[in-house]
């Protein structure tokens, strides 16, 4: 029977974690936590620990006074504070857990700081609601990504300034989804090489994988900018690359630009970077050219060199479920057999999706949304398998059951490098496939009796 009521280690986290990082891709953003300090330490130390940079936040600090009377009084008082010491151009603004069950009006707060002249001129402050008790951490990455679409975007209609213009290529809006700064960076040379301009929200790149330099820059030098934001009304497209982290905003620019939506899945593995390059050929009315032709045509040589590896393994799958859905698909299509499949954020088009996918190559596959990483664990002592994919936390179910590990997605706490190498595209598909072939080889070579200990596999 299904538990309801108890999760027992959550496949997922709290709303603001993403809508901080979605921030965070913002030009010389300060991600604001309104609530208690203790949430807003969380949130930059999770994101911390993953991405090894420093995660620049700040909070209403809200004590007994703000959880009777209300965070109003704290958020002007930051607003005034932050633009005075720490000089953003923008402030976003998350709730937490406290405010949104206080129902602090965040519109009217910051209307009032307005009037109050604690917004420098040229300066900007938005917000989105991220309640931690629905959703999840892509939710709320999800909810600042539509908030930025919908504060900044200027309606369909609105002339756009000379100097404001790069006619050039066409533009195509990109929502990439709660992905690495190294996957931002690949997808958008991915639309340069098939010929558009890349607008892209939000754009972590430069900003959570900054080189090191020698000097401390409070606001590195990535991010999208205002200036590109209100320009998503010249995109021929927007595409939001995950239905989860990335629908929302695309809708929000369709709604308020009239600019058409393509809804794909995050492209890892072979087919969903097909769909992408596909779409982007379309709208580019060009040929896709020789270079990409190669990059695929190496992943296409590394599955038939490797398959007799992959053929046929067992594997599990969790995560955000953006992630999954591509992986599993990508494993679906190296012949492996993803048995297990979960996520912790909600949504029965999860459970369909995946289903959806397995339909013909593993039927019998075991797949649920707003699942836990207990219900994982049980699942796997019933029906052990070769492979776990997934982030850090599956690493005590791999140890216990003395399965091999790959960690993907987001967070990944206890390994280097993830920030710096994509997963996205063909070039992406081969790194996958490489981690995935190292962790199958190493248990064979450490299972292997010495007769039979190869050199060559
Ligand atoms: S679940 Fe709520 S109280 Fe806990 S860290 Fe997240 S926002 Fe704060």
């Amino acid at each position: 029977m299904d538990r309801k009521a108890l999760r027992i280690n959550p496949a997922k986290t709290c709303q603001p974690v993403g809508a901080m990082y979605a921030a965070l891709g913002m030009h010389r953003c300060l991600p604001h936590s309104h609530g208690s300090q203790g949430c807003c330490s969380y949130h930059r130390s999770h994101l911390t620990r993953h991405f090894k940079e420093p995660v620049m936040a700040s909070t209403s600090s809200f004590t007994e006074g703000a959880s009777v009377f209300g965070g109003s009084a704290n958020l002007l008082q930051a607003i005034n504070t932050i633009f005075t010491t720490y000089a953003p151009d923008v402030i976003a603004v998350h709730t937490t857990c406290l405010s949104e069950t206080i129902g602090d009006d965040i519109p009217t707060i910051v209307a009032k700081a307005r009037e109050d002249g604690l917004v420098p001129e040229g300066k900007h402050v938005f917000h989105a609601s991220t309640p931690s008790y629905a959703g999840s951490h892509v939710v709320g990455f999800a909810s600042m990504v539509e908030a930025m679409v919908k504060t900044f975007a200027e309606p369909a209609g609105t002339k756009i300034p000379r100097s404001r213009r790069k006619d050039s290529e066409p533009q195509v809006t990109v929502v990439p989804g709660f992905v690495e700064p190294a996957d931002m960076r690949e997808i958008r040379r991915l639309i340069a090489i098939m010929g558009l301009r890349p607008t892209m929200l939000p754009d972590t790149s430069g900003v959570m994988d900054s080189p090191q330099t020698g000097t401390h820059d409070f606001y590195p030098g990535g991010g999208v900018t205002v200036e590109e934001l209100r320009t998503l009304g010249r995109s021929v497209a927007t595409l939001a690359l995950g239905r989860w982290a990335s629908r929302p905003a695309a809708v929000a620019a369709e709604n308020r630009c009239q600019v058409p939506r393509e809804i794909l899945d995050l492209p890892i593995g072979l087919a969903a970077t097909d769909r992408l390059v596909g779409v982007l050929r379309r709208r580019a009315h060009q040929e896709v050219p020789g270079e990409l032709l190669d990059e695929r045509g190496r992943l296409l040589d590394l599955m038939g060199d490797a398959a007799q590896h992959f053929h046929g393994r067992k594997v599990a799958v969790f995560g955000d479920p953006d992630h999954v859905i591509a992986m599993t698909e990508f494993l679906s299509d190296l012949s492996m057999h993803p048995t297990h499949v979960v996520t912790g954020t909600p949504g029965a088009a999860f459970e369909k999706r995946v289903t959806q996918i397995l339909a013909e190559r593993v039927p019998g596959a075991r797949v649920k949304a707003s699942a836990d990483l207990f219900l994982l664990h049980q699942w796997l002592k019933n029906e052990p398998v070769d492979l776990i994919v997934g982030n850090t936390y599956g690493k005590y179910i791999a140890r216990a059951e003395d399965i091999p590990f790959v960690r993907f997605g987001w967070p990944i706490l206890d390994r280097f490098g993830h920030t710096y190498f994509p997963t996205v595209g063909y070039q992406g598909a081969i790194r996958v496939a490489e981690k995935i072939l190292d962790a199958l080889l190493e248990r064979r070579d450490r299972d292997a009796p010495d007769e039979e200990f190869e050199l060559v596999l």
